[in-house]
């Protein structure tokens, strides 16, 4: 078969490492049967593993030579290939108890990361590898540089652990980063305590907007003096010094007061 060549349109870095690709496989624990859906198989590396011992995947993939060469190998008793953009992808249409795995584009990981965390509640799991940057901001503790609102949001709904690094020379075309690996596993709906999520999703935008300035300026727009001496919350800290918790009993007073 003629060689692929990397589109980087599509962020494609193929991994070659058999290492890796063997501890990402034991990271993930498949089993057969269950229903797990990749995330831009690409050449393959972390597919085969993942069908030798599931039976059937479920993948999404945007770049159609790819598309051809897996149709060209697997039969569609092994894999049902769903052609198109993951970022506009129904991921309910595959059902519940989802685990989701991918060595994802990472010039869309932080819009795909935001669109798969509306599908939480139908997930298992998910295990990704992604810019090792971008995995510090999710795992972020409050009061670091890398805090913010992915940090914030992801937090809100998923247990995330960072499980291993993955160095450019794991890839076939080397990317100029190193990479992380990462599992976000779904936290029960009744620990998540927002009565409104858009709401808390606005409010952690507009903190995160402008880090050098105060919740005073940030915030003006949600809350007042008594609401900040209702919340016992300084309006003179930065929105990096606020917890989930705090962002939620935030979100949540809001909501009170706007019935
Ligand atoms: N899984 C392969 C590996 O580990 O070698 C390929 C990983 S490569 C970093 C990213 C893959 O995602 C490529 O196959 C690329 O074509 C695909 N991709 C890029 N953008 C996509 C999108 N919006 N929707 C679905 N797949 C996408």
């Amino acid at each position: 078969m003629n060689e692929h060549r990397a589109r980087k349109r599509f962020g494609q870095n193929f991994l070659v490492d058999p290492n890796i690709i063997r501890k990402i496989v034991q990271a993930v624990r498949p089993v057969a049967g269950e229903t797990v859906v990749e995330i831009g198989p690409g050449l393959g590396a972390i597919t085969a593993p993942l069908i030798d011992i599931l039976g059937h995947l479920d993948v999404v993939e945007i770049d159609r030579d790819l598309i051809g060469r897996l149709r060209g190998r697997y039969t569609p008793e092994q894999i049902t290939i769903h052609e198109g953009d993951a970022l506009k992808f129904d991921f309910a249409t595959l059902g519940e108890s989802l685990r989701v795995v991918g060595n994802l584009p990472y010039n869309i990981s932080t819009p795909l990361l935001f669109h798969l965390a509306a599908y939480a509640s139908r997930v298992r799991d998910m295990t990704f590898m992604l810019q090792k940057d971008v995995v510090m901001r999710m795992v972020a503790d409050p009061d670091t540089e890398a805090y913010g609102r992915l940090s914030v949001m992801l937090q809100y709904r998923f247990r995330m652990a960072r499980l291993f690094d993955v160095p450019p020379g794991a890839f076939s075309p080397a990317p100029k980063v190193v990479s992380s690996i990462v599992r976000l596993v779904p936290l029960p709906e009744d620990q998540l305590g927002a009565d409104d999520e858009t709401l808390l999703a606005q409010v952690v935008s507009a903190a995160f907007g402008q880090r050098r300035k105060t919740l005073r300026n940030t915030l003006r727009d949600y809350l007042d003096v008594d609401d900040y001496a209702t919340l016992g919350i300084d309006p003179g800290l930065r929105g990096e010094r606020l917890t989930v918790g705090d962002f939620v009993m935030i979100a949540n007073h809001v909501a009170l007061k706007r019935r």
